[in-house]
């Protein structure tokens, strides 16, 4: 089985024990996390887990382990259509081997033209640059993008248009 934002007993619970619930109040997870964990939990005895349930404008994109991507899906999208069904969204799932691969997946079409470490007031950051002729291939506002990458990475970035 395959690990999951919440841990295993709040997989089986309706609440979320103490430690899952102080993660959830401080925005660490968040109720797509929840919701996706248990119900891919429930549908699938395999349980291949997942990283990081991000809410978008448009979708719920779940980020997986790179080699779990498939399972996550399940057989002919059977586990995506759960997981449609009880977020009442649609859902992408996206492989998350390294960083910068997924970066790259989020933003594509667009072309990733670069990356670079930033020092600034707050700490350091990775500055991701964009072509700015891309930018309208772009699937998701810049604000999102930033939430996304950031908190599938654990990573502070920015995006700029280059
Ligand atoms: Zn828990």
């Amino acid at each position: 089985m395959g690990s999951y934002p919440i841990c295993v007993k709040c997989l089986k619970s309706k609440v979320l024990c103490p430690d899952c619930q102080q993660r959830y109040d401080q925005g660490i997870i968040c109720c797509e996390d929840v919701c996706a964990s248990r119900t891919l939990f429930s549908c699938d005895q395999q349980s291949p887990g997942f990283i990081h349930a991000v809410p978008t404008r448009d979708y719920v994109l779940v980020i997986a382990q790179e080699d779990s991507v498939g399972d996550v899906i399940g057989e002919s999208g059977r586990n995506l259509k759960s997981l449609a069904c009880s977020l009442n969204c649609d859902v992408k799932v996206v492989g998350c081997e390294d960083f910068k691969k997924l970066v790259i997946a989020l933003l594509a079409p667009a072309r990733v033209k670069g990356f670079n470490r930033v020092l600034t007031g707050e700490g350091e950051l990775t500055r991701i640059r964009i072509a700015s002729s891309e930018a309208k291939l772009l699937r998701m506002s810049f604000d999102d993008l930033q939430k996304v990458i950031s908190a599938a990475t654990d990573e502070a970035v920015e995006l700029v248009l280059d």
